[in-house]
């Protein structure tokens, strides 16, 4: 779309006041990006220490359905964003009366819950794997003939990280786990058997315009980001298949924001869409340093309604994430990772390396997807993390 169709009066220009809602890493990336930009930012969080709140020009301190601080931010903000989808929906529908909000609250609601989600991705023509809601002890059996016997039940809100979820074989052990998840409402999903993992994350604005990036090939560890590798080790059409996935439900979704989709590739070649988060995602942090345009600053374009930066990556890029365990014997060998010409070093001013708390990342540029893996053995290594 050409840049004579923007609305002049929804532009919001540098110097404005940008929100944004969460105070965790993404939102400390997402205010450094935009005060690079020449905006001024504030941050929502109920954590007087979070990372994003300590960097920020203003930070409001409260719950997140705290009515009167939401009424306070927007009527400050020009523009209000989120970095965690767990905002409750009626906060943003508030703030929206006062400012703009990008993305809305009817998309983080859909990547709220994942019955939902999966709902929608199906109506979107985007496929995921075989599965079934399970809300009482009654739905289990019919759950466990429909999935499988190898599964894995999740809670249906409020899980991340691995959190929330079990594996499980047949219908014995899904009633155990159900029960120890508080027998809130789940879903039950087919167990699969993965060749690799990838997420697309992807841009869209006012005008429809969307930018997207190459996928990102994610390797977890205990359920919790470890690595991503751009490009992908897939062929071209299965790539271009997950970007346009990502396309469609950027516009099924008339979404405003970045976006990230996750999916899994199963052994059978089969591409499966498992969870979106509506807001930049740690396997999209290759684009800080692989990109023109990182997707903080995708996140900055569309909450000011600008025209999106370029998605492209010259050569090949990887991630690796910082743990609290890699500080289990003091602080890291900064010096030996710093002397790595391809390294960048990203660390989100956190106090207390707990275990398996994200402290930070180091993204590494190369010229191909060989080289950059080879590299992150290197800094793995340097940084004491099995590769
Ligand atoms: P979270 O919200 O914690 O990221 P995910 O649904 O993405 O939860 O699951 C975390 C990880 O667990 C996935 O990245 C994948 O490695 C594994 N996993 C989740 N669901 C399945 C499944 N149905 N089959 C096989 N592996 C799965
Ligand atoms: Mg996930």
């Amino acid at each position: 779309m050409s840049r004579e169709t923007l609305n002049p009066s929804s532009i919001i220009l540098p110097g404005s006041l940008l929100g944004v809602m969460g105070g965790g890493q993404l939102g400390r990336m997402f205010a450094l990006e935009a005060i690079r930009q020449g905006y001024m930012v504030a941050v929502f969080d109920p954590d007087p220490e979070s990372p994003a709140g300590l960097i920020a020009h203003q930070h409001l301190c409260a719950d997140f359905s705290d009515n009167a601080a939401l009424d306070e931010f927007g009527e400050a903000c020009a523009a209000v964003t989120t970095e965690f989808e767990n905002v409750p929906a009626d906060s943003l529908r508030r703030l929206a009366t006062l400012t703009r909000v990008a993305p809305g609250a009817d998309a983080l609601e859909v990547a709220q819950d994942r019955r939902v989600e999966k709902t929608f991705f199906s109506k979107a023509g985007i496929d995921t794997v075989r599965w079934k809601a399970i809300e009482s002890d009654a739905d289990i059996e019919a759950a466990v003939a429909e999935v499988g016997e190898s599964s894995i039940i999740k809670t249906a809100t409020l899980g991340y990280d691995g959190k929330g979820q079990r594996v499980c074989n047949g219908v014995a052990e899904v009633r155990e786990a159900f029960a120890e998840l508080g027998a809130v409402a789940c879903v039950l999903e087919q167990r699969i058997s993965l060749a690799a993992e990838i997420s697309v994350v992807a841009a869209r604005n006012d005008n429809g315009e969307i930018a997207c990036y190459p996928p990102g090939e994610n390797v977890h560890r205990n359920g919790i980001l470890h690595t991503t590798v751009v490009p992908a080790q897939l062929t071209t059409a299965r790539l271009e298949q997950a970007q346009n996935c990502a396309v469609l439900l950027l516009e099924a979704l008339n979404y405003v924001g970045v976006l990230a989709l996750e999916f899994f590739i199963a052994t059978d070649g089969q591409l499966l869409a498992n969870e979106m988060a509506p807001r930049p995602h740690n396997s999209g942090h290759f684009t800080q340093d692989a990109c023109i345009s990182s997707q903080f600053d995708q996140q900055v374009r569309a909450l000011c309604n600008m025209p999106l930066g370029d998605p492209r990556v010259q050569g090949a890029a990887a991630m690796l994430n910082l743990l609290g365990d890699a500080w289990a014997e003091g602080d890291p060998d900064w010096p030996a990772v710093l002397e790595q010409p391809e390294c960048t070093l990203h660390l989100y001013g956190k106090a207390e390396a707990r275990a398996g708390r994200k402290m930070g990342h180091i993204n590494l540029i190369g010229p191909d997807s060989i080289t950059v893996r080879e590299g992150l053995a290197e800094v793995a290594k340097v940084m004491k993390i099995a590769p």
